[in-house]
């Protein structure tokens, strides 16, 4: 029988890959909905390649447009005030949650109860809305699996065992564009160079997070909160070749890690493929790889960002929204140049350190609406610190 799939956000990077993936073995597979924001030329493209009835765009003015443009086609176009119950009669195999930023946790949520498996990549979702999320995932039966390279990696080698049985997690960082140039770059790099992984080929905002290793902080919350094991057990290792991707040290003196190629692909096809062993190309292991394997140590004065994971909470509070928020807006700053790289991190301590957010240090997100308050005040508060 055919596996059916959903993809959140199928005309981004990861959207891509997988429909990759799909596309190498479409007899396999009934693709049941796509979505987009506004790349409604993609999307509709997507959909006729793939044979797809459903898709849904969430920006109204493109909604009304592709409706206008599609109106004597058969295809289904929803917009984001559709019910998902709309589009879904049952429950479907796998879908993929692959929205970019915080507004992905709502149609995460949405979509949990009408998919047997998820597999979430939007890094947002998971980190100020865990709590959420795995009240749905319970009360839905869903079985969830995280995309990100380093988590599928911890999952994967962690599945069988608990917290118990775990001395160390270590996740890799590439160190990105800046490992090797003086902290003083840091303030004169402009946003063209900085988004030049030397890795991977992600989007503007990841990009710069892998500059100043934020992302590795977000990737330790990530873990924390998905994964029952103790923040204090989790440690970053550089690693420039970024083909280790975790390393996990079990407590009975066994140290296993994962390997891949630096390819997004293979996280999304095992979790497409549930496990079961099927082929996808990938480079043979050869003795130049493993003899050119590097670790070091994170150098904090060089990336302070590191700093923060002594501030972040156990668990998943409207704390780590204050956090993500005030990043995603301190980012932005830097991509219009209106700061240097090295101000995003120091002004985003400066706010996270702001009394009136302490509250919310140890206050677990009830609702959707309570995350979405705190963004819009984060949102203003960083703006008029910041310019
Ligand atoms: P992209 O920016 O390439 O794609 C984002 C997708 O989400 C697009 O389909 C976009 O539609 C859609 N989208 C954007 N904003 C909204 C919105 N407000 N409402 C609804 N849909 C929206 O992102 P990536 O694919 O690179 O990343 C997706 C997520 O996965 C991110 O959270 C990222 O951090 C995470 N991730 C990415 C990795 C990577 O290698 N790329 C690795 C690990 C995690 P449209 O095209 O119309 O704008």
């Amino acid at each position: 029988m055919k596996k059916s799939i959903a993809i959140l956000g199928s005309t981004g990077s990861i959207g891509k890959y997988m429909l990759d993936i799909i596309r190498k073995d479409k007899k396999n597979f009934q693709i049941i909905l796509l979505t987009a924001n506004r790349n409604y030329k993609q999307l509709i493209k997507q959909a006729n390649e793939f044979k797809v009835k459903n898709i849904l765009i969430y920006d109204d003015k493109y909604y009304e447009y592709t409706k206008e443009k599609l109106k004597h086609k058969k295809i289904n176009i929803f917009s984001r005030k559709n019910k998902l119950s709309e589009i879904f009669n049952r429950k479907i195999d796998y879908t993929m949650s692959a929205i970019s930023g915080l507004d992905g946790l709502k149609p995460t949520l949405e979509v949990i109860k009408f998919s047997k498996i998820i597999g979430i990549a939007n890094k947002e979702s998971i980190i100020c809305g865990w709590h959420l999320i795995k009240k749905k995932l319970k009360k839905y039966n869903t079985k969830f699996i995280p995309i990100d390279s380093e988590h599928y990696s911890i999952w994967n080698l962690t599945k069988e065992y608990s917290n118990d049985d775990i001395e160390e997690i270590i996740l890799t960082a590439s160190g990105g564009p800046l490992l090797n140039s003086s902290i003083r770059f840091q303030k004169i790099i402009t946003p063209e160079k900085a988004v030049m992984h030397p890795n991977w080929k992600m989007g503007k905002k990841i990009s710069v997070d892998s500059a100043n290793l934020m992302n590795k902080v977000f990737e330790i919350m990530e873990a924390n909160r998905m994964f029952n094991f103790d923040l204090e057990k989790y440690k970053i290792l550089i690693h420039p070749q970024s083909y280790v991707h975790a390393i996990i040290k079990f407590k009975n003196g066994l140290i296993k890690m994962l390997l891949h190629d630096v390819d997004m692909k293979i996280p999304i096809f095992n979790s497409i493929y549930d496990d079961r062993l099927k082929y996808i190309a990938s480079k043979k292991i050869n003795s130049k790889t493993l003899n050119n394997l590097n670790f070091y140590e994170v150098d904090k004065t060089k990336f302070p960002s590191i700093k923060l994971l002594k501030k972040i909470s156990k668990e998943n509070t409207l704390y780590d929204t204050v956090i993500t928020i005030a990043n995603d807006e301190l980012v932005k700053l830097f991509l219009q140049h209106k700061i240097s790289l090295r101000q995003v991190v120091t002004n985003l301590v400066k706010i996270i350190n702001l009394k009136e957010y302490k509250k919310y240090f140890s206050k677990k997100p009830t609702s959707l609406n309570e995350i979405h308050k705190v963004r819009k005040l984060v949102r203003l508060k960083t703006n008029d610190i910041s310019v």
